[in-house]
């Protein structure tokens, strides 16, 4: 049974006071960028694909006020697939026997950055599981190296859910932003998918902490989990205008039949779309990447999140023969390219759609001015 977005596929129309009242709510949060959680919660339970269209054209809009057609790309590394977490929807937690793991050494993790850098690419994305080996010494004597070598570059680390002092350390040697998507902001949909050790407040007080430190940072959620309902979604739009981050990454939940939640129904291209278009609207100047998981879901899902108001790639730049390994969840596109086949690749698609790629830092929009402006 759906749970979620129930009227999204329905052919016919709604009533004509249900859709007046939902294009005068659509219209607000344009203006306001919020609304009460029980008119979000009514926008999720009846929009229909005529009311999608207008918020797609009211995000694009939002999008094109502050970054126009431009695409930020980011060069991104997996490092590691090691993982000591124990995430019930992904292929690598700790738990699955048949992951073959790999790690990138400190040299390696240095000639793929010289890669991303001669492609083009302005901003490395470190991420990882959560494994030890990465020791913040390590890490500290990395980034120092990337940032001497490349100093008109910015570095994204993604290594989960590390101690405030660890982040205080990496930040300052030079690490510009942090990635950790919240996952979801409804503590029982937390509980249903990862294990008793791991912590909802926890998760949520480390992306605490990288604000106070003063990282760009990013939130993000997964659509179309089991057992997630649109109350559970409004949570999430909450949750994002609280905290209000620099970059919020939004992906379908997709299946993967080696996990504890195999089985189970994989979130929808539509679902996720709006789920995007309506995060533009509350949080107008995020970077909001088209995720890899939506391009994994249909052929041109990234592109369509562009039209949703999303702004950022990532093509992957990690070496080809660990792509692969690399399966939080499975059939991920371009685990088979090069990095130069995928930088093409992506330029063609962002031109198809109308966007121009950007090759930027691509920082956070008050932060681009602020410094236009000294
Ligand atoms: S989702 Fe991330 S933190 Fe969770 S098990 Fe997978 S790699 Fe580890």
């Amino acid at each position: 049974m759906k749970k979620i977005l129930p009227n999204l596929n329905n052919k016919l129309p709604l009533s004509d006071a249900h859709h007046n009242k939902m294009i005068q709510l659509l219209d607000t949060l344009k203006e306001t960028t919020h609304l009460k959680p029980d008119e979000f919660l009514y926008i999720l339970d009846h929009i229909t694909q005529v009311e999608k269209e207008y918020l797609f054209s009211l995000a694009k809009a939002t999008k094109n006020t502050y970054y126009q057609n431009r695409v930020y790309l980011r060069a991104l590394i997996e490092i590691s697939n090691y993982c000591k977490q124990g995430c019930k929807y992904c292929g690598i937690n700790h738990t699955i026997e048949t992951v073959e793991r790999y790690r990138l050494s400190k040299t390696d993790i240095l000639k793929t950055c010289e890669t991303a850098y001669l492609l083009g690419y302005r901003t490395f994305v470190i991420q990882g599981g959560e494994d030890a080996y990465y020791t913040d010494e390590l890490l500290v004597d990395l980034i120092h190296i990337i940032k001497h070598i490349y100093p008109d570059t910015r570095i994204t680390l993604s290594l989960g859910e590390r101690p405030k002092a660890s982040l205080q350390k990496l930040f300052d040697a030079g690490v510009d932003r942090y990635l950790l998507r919240h996952e979801t902001a409804s503590k029982r949909l937390y509980e249903h998918i990862h294990p008793a050790f791991m912590s909802f407040e926890h998760r949520r007080q480390v992306l605490t902490n990288l604000k106070e430190i003063g990282y760009q940072v990013g939130a993000g959620f997964m659509v179309g989990l089991p057992t997630q309902t649109n109350k559970d979604l409004v949570k999430d739009l909450d949750y994002l205008k609280d905290l209000s981050p620099h970059m919020i990454g939004i992906g379908p939940y997709l299946c993967h039949s080696q996990t504890e939640l195999a089985g189970n129904q994989s979130g929808s291209l539509d679902e996720t779309l709006v789920m995007v278009a309506l995060t533009r609207l509350i949080l107008p100047k995020a970077l909001l990447p088209a995720t890899t998981a939506l391009g994994t879901l249909h052929n041109t899902g990234r592109e369509q999140a562009l039209n949703a108001g999303a702004n950022v790639m990532m093509p992957n730049v990690s070496p080809t023969e660990n792509r692969k390994q690399y399966e939080i969840y499975q059939n991920k596109i371009c685990t088979g390219d090069t990095s130069l086949e995928c930088r093409g690749c992506i330029e063609t698609r962002i031109k198809a759609f109308d966007h121009e790629i950007d090759l930027g830092v691509g920082d956070f929009y008050d932060l681009e001015r602020t410094k236009n402006d000294r």
